[in-house]
């Protein structure tokens, strides 16, 4: 908080004894101390000390950081510092459902924070990792987010499909009989280079895990360019298309 306003005796311009000093523009300014000096010698001579009261006032009690100072790195780690929400059982249940489905696939067992990372791979763009990472936390707003909504209940059906299925993101993704989803995955299958082998993913893992996409199936040894670009394109055409879905 900026001190200014608050009454300050000692101000350029004078000396500690009250003596006149000659300013830029040749003025003169006149102070005394004698004020002062009476006041010390009348509490000199006191008996008894006077009892000071040194609470500090509201307005000049500072808490957490000023704004104006705040640099956005000490912003990251205050905000990293704060403990965290234990994990929701749809949270825990779709990340082992996506490191076993990365599993069956690299043969890699993907820790919990690899699996966070990987949704912020730099081949999936912005919007589609806010997506996944909805989804994977389970906070999107479909299937049984509906049946808690008094009056809303019948929006966790899937509408789309004569089913009558719960709207999970495993039946909007990979099961329904939805023409626009069976269309996208086509045209995704039909950009793939490779016609021998499905791109259309398994289950509901492969799409959150779609950033663990690698070019390390094989092995350990190093992937060949065209094996990187097989990967990649892989990553951008399942992020894509099930945003797009
Ligand atoms: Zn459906």
């Amino acid at each position: 908080m900026p001190w200014t306003g608050s009454p300050n005796t000692l101000s350029r311009g004078k000396t500690a004894d009250g003596q006149k000093l000659q300013t830029k523009n040749g003025s003169k300014r006149q102070h005394t101390t004698s004020a002062a000096d009476q006041l010390a010698n009348q509490g000199v001579q006191k008996d008894e000390p006077d009892n000071i009261d040194l609470t500090v006032p509201e307005h000049f009690k500072a808490v957490g950081t000023r704004l104006l100072t705040l640099s956005q790195k000490q912003a990251y780690q205050a905000m990293k510092s704060k403990e965290t929400k234990p994990y929701t059982w749809q949270t825990l249940s779709n990340l082992d459902i996506t490191r076993h489905a990365i599993h069956d696939t690299t043969g890699n067992l993907e820790t919990d924070a690899t699996l966070w990372r990987s949704i912020r791979h730099p081949d999936i763009r912005r919007p589609i990792q806010a997506f996944l990472y909805r989804a994977m936390a389970g906070s999107l707003r479909i299937g049984d987010f509906w049946q808690k909504i008094p009056n809303y209940e019948q929006r966790a059906i899937c509408m789309r499909c004569a089913s009558n299925q719960l709207e999970t993101l495993e039946h909007i993704l990979i099961e329904c009989d939805a023409p626009e989803r069976t269309r996208i995955w086509r045209l995704a299958q039909n950009t793939w280079p490779d016609q021998n082998h499905d791109i259309f993913p398994k289950g509901i893992g492969h799409v959150l895990g779609c950033g663990n996409i690698n070019s390390r199936q094989q092995g350990n040894r190093t992937p060949t360019a065209h094996e990187r670009g097989f990967a990649r394109l892989q990553r951008i055409l399942i992020s894509e298309s099930a945003h797009l879905i």
